[in-house]
């Protein structure tokens, strides 16, 4: 089989979380390395020197000194937000209903979502993030315009319409049961087709009745091929309102639980505030904790803890994610840096090995995907990521000392951006090209 194209550069991607800085068979490191893509899938990955004569050609994409690792993956974020990011708001209810339950509305409008769709893709591309699982708006316009334009692009997507049937402005509820018909109306028109899924995405706990919580978790009864997202355990003031919505609950998780929406394919943005019995529901019942450390700073809502992820029987699932908009930048650096930042306030460390494992296999993982993204090998999809240790004047002054992979690594996550990004491939073609946004 003759390759279709073929890139050579610096070769970086994980087998699993490196234990720290010394643990070298977590992942594969390749000084002069080679990709070889057939039909959007990588057909041969090592070292230049050894790549087969099937595929060898002079006309290969040299991506020589810059670090190739798979495509980043997004684990938490909102279509609709684009326009959102830099609200001048204290507090999470506040930043809601002054900003962003405006902005959702005009979301109505496909004309509106099908242009912000095509903006939303090519600013997480020129980011370097080939893969997210999104929140639309309520309207499931919103998300037929976003995975649309994720086929048209050929990327691997997840998205769901926001089920949200109280406590917002009327043009943005839905109702339990037109929540449901659309759900399942996006499913048998979008899930499984080319790249693209739906999740069922109940907004939160604070903007469903309890008929709405039921449908959700119906949802996930009736379509266990798809992921859940929501919020969860993000601000104090969220907690205690809740909890009064919901009397009977034991603490918020409990209410998710009840529904019957815990469980592997869940994904909870946020997860700050939680006790430890919330904590034990979370790790047995295999859901994963997103960590969206630029949204929680930005609207002071806490600090997570990454340390009682790990500490629970077995350790609690965990991601990382922007949280665009509430989050302030698009970029899965940005985000490790103030992942970095957010750990050391509690005493924790994020060793460059492992955040980087995060951003792609990690959160490959936590979507369940880990046997077709996430990796360089043959078989996985061909999604990358080119990443220029010197982007910047700043870089390029610091990465004069740099000697070791690890110290490239936090390099890229402390002083890195979209400049950082030189290129991004999606299924073997390039996608975005620096300069070319
Ligand atoms: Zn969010």
């Amino acid at each position: 089989m003759s390759a279709t194209a073929l890139f050579r550069g610096r070769l970086l991607w994980f087998e699993r979380e490196p234990a720290g800085g010394d643990d070298t068979t977590a992942f594969h490191y390749i000084e002069d390395g080679a990709i070889a893509v057939a039909d959007g899938t990588i057909a041969w990955s090592g070292d230049w020197s050894e790549l087969p004569a099937d595929y060898r050609s002079d006309d290969y994409v040299d991506h020589r000194p810059h670090l190739i690792l798979p495509g980043f993956v997004d684990c938490h974020i909102h279509f609709p937000q684009g326009q959102v990011v830099a609200s001048y708001a204290g507090s999470l209810l506040e930043w809601l209903n002054t900003y962003t339950f405006v902005e959702e509305q005009k979301y109505a409008d496909p004309a509106h979502a099908g242009r912000m769709a095509d903006r939303f893709l090519s600013m997480l591309l020129a980011h370097g993030t080939t893969t997210a699982i999104a929140y639309g708006s309520v309207h499931k316009g919103s998300v037929d315009a976003l995975l649309g334009a994720a086929v048209s692009r050929g990327m691997r997507m997840i998205a769901g319409k926001v089920m949200m049937d109280r406590n917002a402005p009327e043009p943005l509820t839905d109702t339990p049961q037109s929540g449901y018909d659309d759900t399942n109306a996006l499913i048998a028109q979008w899930h499984g087709k080319d790249r693209v899924e739906v999740a069922v995405t109940p907004r939160f706990a604070l903007t469903s009745t309890e008929a709405q919580m039921e449908m959700a978790g119906a949802l996930v009864r009736e379509h266990p091929e798809c992921l859940v997202q929501t919020h969860l355990s993000e601000n104090h003031r969220e907690i205690e309102t809740v909890a009064e919505l919901f009397p009977w609950s034991k603490d918020y998780t409990d209410i998710y639980d009840h529904y019957g929406l815990l469980g592997p394919k869940t994904l909870f943005g946020h997860c700050i505030h939680q006790g430890p019995r919330e904590m034990e529901r979370m790790a047995e019942s295999g859901s994963v904790a997103v960590f969206c450390p630029t949204s929680n700073l930005f609207l002071g809502s806490g600090l997570f803890d990454l340390d009682k992820m790990r500490g629970t029987t077995p350790a609690t699932r965990h991601a990382v994610a922007t949280d665009i908009g509430g989050g302030t930048n698009w970029s899965m650096l940005r985000t490790l840096d103030e992942g970095y930042k957010v750990l050391n306030l509690q005493g924790q460390r994020y060793h460059p090995l492992r955040s980087f494992y995060q951003a792609t296999l990690g959160n490959a993982a936590a979507l369940g995907m880990e046997d077709r993204i996430g990796r360089l090998a043959p078989g996985y999809e061909a999604d990358f990521v080119v990443l220029d240790s010197a982007s910047n004047p700043a870089m390029a002054l610091r990465a004069e000392t740099i000697e070791t992979l690890s110290e490239e690594l936090f390099l890229l996550q402390t002083l890195g951006d979209d400049r950082a990004v030189a290129a991004s491939i999606v299924s073997g073609v390039t996608a975005h090209r620096r300069g070319n946004a």
